[in-house]
């Protein structure tokens, strides 16, 4: 099998000594297990904060392992009963080519339903994120004006489409490049999208918000995330999902506290703001976002966009660009052909 192991704390962005490519030798299988060949690898940012050594709300990857990961496989060996040979599954394989599992926490599933490399992405832990964030902490609402940052992303788009699907009064996206955000427009239905990387960010912003944000779903923090609370509407809500700016740098201290102003405009504008993360509450709304998102993908309504990396090799220099923005859609690796 060939693994991508963890071997180095980046300071800053991983780099290629952040992690060693090598082979490695497969155990036999025991009675239970069974042995999965990887097809797609899905890279996420949360996979940045876990390189590092600190109390989050997940254990931190361990040093000297395979890097940790969201994968689609077929089964190709089985000593279990509940998988046979050829099955196609879902689980946290890593970043590898092969794996041995005792198909605890492993999901079969059906090629018919959906594309298999959507499992990791629109239909799968990202789309469900929008889900949860949009509507469950959002709590939206027709009518709303929502903006949302990363939004040609694996989130954001499901976020802005969603709420466009529920009747929000105006989706305005934020987005690095100009053709994200021409694409956010034009392919994904969203009402406007302006750059984070403009001078005028906040003044795009509210000419594309004349009424005010009633919902920034949060994914990148920093000016962003100033610029849309400038904007915030008594009773906004701003789930919390992301704040991909800060992984690689974590949180500026420079220049002056701005933690009073913020709790004052928290109280005065009756603002919620809420971090969330997905695995919480998942259980409890996996069901139906299948059935409702499947539906929306199904009859075109929802549209996804992947960004294809071929070969394992090639993951760690992938995983670099998507918190530089490289990424146009979901970030996957080609590990093998499907
Ligand atoms: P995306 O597909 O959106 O890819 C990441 C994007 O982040 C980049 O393409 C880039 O878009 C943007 N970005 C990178 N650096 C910066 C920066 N310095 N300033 C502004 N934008 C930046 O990734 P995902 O959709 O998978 O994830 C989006 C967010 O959601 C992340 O913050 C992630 O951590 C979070 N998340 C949270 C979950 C939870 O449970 N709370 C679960 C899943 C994801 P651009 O070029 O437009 O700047």
């Amino acid at each position: 099998s060939l693994q991508v192991r963890f071997v180095k704390r980046p300071t800053g962005e991983p780099t290629a000594d952040t992690f060693e490519i090598g082979e490695a030798e497969l155990p036999a299988l025991g009675d239970g297990e069974i042995l999965v060949r990887i097809i797609w690898l899905s890279l996420d940012p949360y996979m940045r904060g876990r390189m590092d050594d600190k109390r989050s709300y997940a254990q931190p990857q361990a040093l000297g392992a395979v890097m940790q990961g969201g994968t689609v496989g077929q089964v190709v060996e089985s000593r279990n009963p509940k998988f046979a040979e050829g099955d196609f599954v879902l689980g946290m394989f890593g970043w590898q080519s092969h794996a041995v599992s005792d198909g605890a926490m492993v999901r079969k599933l059906d090629p018919a339903v959906a594309p298999l490399s959507t499992w990791v992405g629109v239909m799968g832990m990202p789309g469900l994120t929008a889900y949860i964030g949009l509507l469950d902490v959002g709590e939206m609402k027709a009518g709303d004006t929502v903006a949302v940052s990363a939004a040609s992303g694996a989130v954001g788009s499901v976020v802005g489409q969603l709420a466009r699907i529920k009747g929000a009064k105006k989706v305005v996206g934020i987005a690095g490049a100009e053709e994200k955000c021409r694409f956010v427009v034009d392919e994904l239905g969203f009402d406007a999208c302006v750059s984070h990387r403009s001078a005028s960010l906040r003044d795009d912003l509210k000419a594309a918000c004349p009424d005010g944000i009633d919902i920034y779903f949060e994914n990148v923090g920093g000016p962003t995330l100033d610029a849309a609370l400038s904007l915030m509407n008594p009773f906004g809500r701003i789930p919390v999902c992301g704040m991909i700016s800060m992984y690689n740098t974590g949180p500026s201290t420079e220049g002056p506290d701005r933690l009073p102003s913020l709790m004052r405009r928290v109280l005065t504008d009756r603002l919620k703001i809420q971090g969330f993360i997905v695995s919480d509450r998942a259980a409890q709304h996996q069901k139906a976002f299948i059935e409702e998102v499947g539906g929306y993908i199904r009859d075109g309504r929802i549209k996804y966009r992947e960004f294809v990396t071929e070969g394992l090799e090639n993951a760690p220099r992938a995983f670099a660009g998507l918190l530089r923005g490289e990424n146009f859609g979901k970030q996957l690796v080609k590990v093998s052909d499907d």
